[in-house]
């Protein structure tokens, strides 16, 4: 079975147009027949010769009047439970907030692999805004701009190197 990976994160951080970029990619390979559910939030994709089905949290519907923080926290546990590896998104202008800190305490304590990932940096002159994503105490965060298509090669690959 192909490994799972899940993009989790809090509302607007940019994980729809994350996942609809690297969909985009000119040298990834997207089935678009199979592993899709009636919203659309799962696809197959193929990056260097590794498969690996692709999870949109935020189009995982649940509980649609529930409060937005629930439902992130909702999202995020049945991520945990799905995927072999969570690309955890943060919002780089932004900077961390209070559900970040939230979301982070819950993938750490899972078992599953998270890769925190800085989106929204548009720009070289952005770049140093990932350093204060370092005190989520996940590791060494990625840069990326979902809205330009900056860097997500360089996620996809260390995505495949840790599945
Ligand atoms: P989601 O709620 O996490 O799925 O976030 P969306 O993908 O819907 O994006 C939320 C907003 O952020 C939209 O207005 C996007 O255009 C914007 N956005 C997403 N990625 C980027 C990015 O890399 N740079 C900038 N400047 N804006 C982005
Ligand atoms: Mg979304």
């Amino acid at each position: 079975m192909a490994a799972t990976v899940a993009i989790v994160g809090r509302p607007n951080v940019g994980k729809s147009t994350l996942f609809n970029r690297i969909l985009q990619e000119r040298k990834a390979i997207v089935d678009k027949t199979d592993g899709v559910t009636r919203d659309r939030v799962y696809a197959n994709v193929e990056w260097s010769g590794k498969h690996f089905a692709l999870i949109d949290t935020g189009g995982i519907m649940i509980h649609p009047k529930g409060q937005i923080e629930d439902n992130v926290r909702k999202q995020a546990l049945i991520a945990i439970e799905e995927a072999d590896l969570i690309l955890f998104l943060l919002d780089g202008p932004t900077g961390i907030t209070h559900i970040d800190h939230e979301i982070a305490q819950i993938l750490k304590r899972s078992d599953k692999k998270i890769l925190p990932v800085v989106n929204k940096i548009d720009d070289v002159k952005h770049e140093s805004m990932i350093w204060e994503f370092h005190n989520l105490g996940l590791g060494e965060p990625l840069m990326v701009s979902a809205l330009l298509g900056r860097a997500t090669g360089d996620v996809l690959d260390e995505v495949i190197k840790r599945l």
